[in-house]
């Protein structure tokens, strides 16, 4: 019972981890669409909640972000 309770506690860690760890060329497929997002003012946190974990493990990553962000918000103008 006990054995089962951690085995499942270590699944879960996992499950998470694997879920949520990314790499920085995963991050760039995704980074043009959620930019896209929030330069039309929906919540891409909230819908890509991946790349903005990776946003903030990865300070060069959230430098092109806001770099990407800042040309979509120019263009719309
Ligand atoms: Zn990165």
């Amino acid at each position: 019972m006990k054995r089962e309770a951690f085995t499942r506690l270590i699944d879960t860690v996992f499950a998470a981890k694997s879920g949520e760890e990314m790499s920085c060329s995963d991050y760039f497929n995704e980074l043009p669409r959620y930019a896209e997002l929030e330069a039309n003012g929906v919540d891409a946190a909230a819908l890509m909640p991946e790349v903005r974990h990776h946003m903030h493990q990865c300070p060069e990553c959230e430098e092109v972000y806001l770099g990407l962000l800042g040309l979509l918000r120019a263009e719309k103008k």
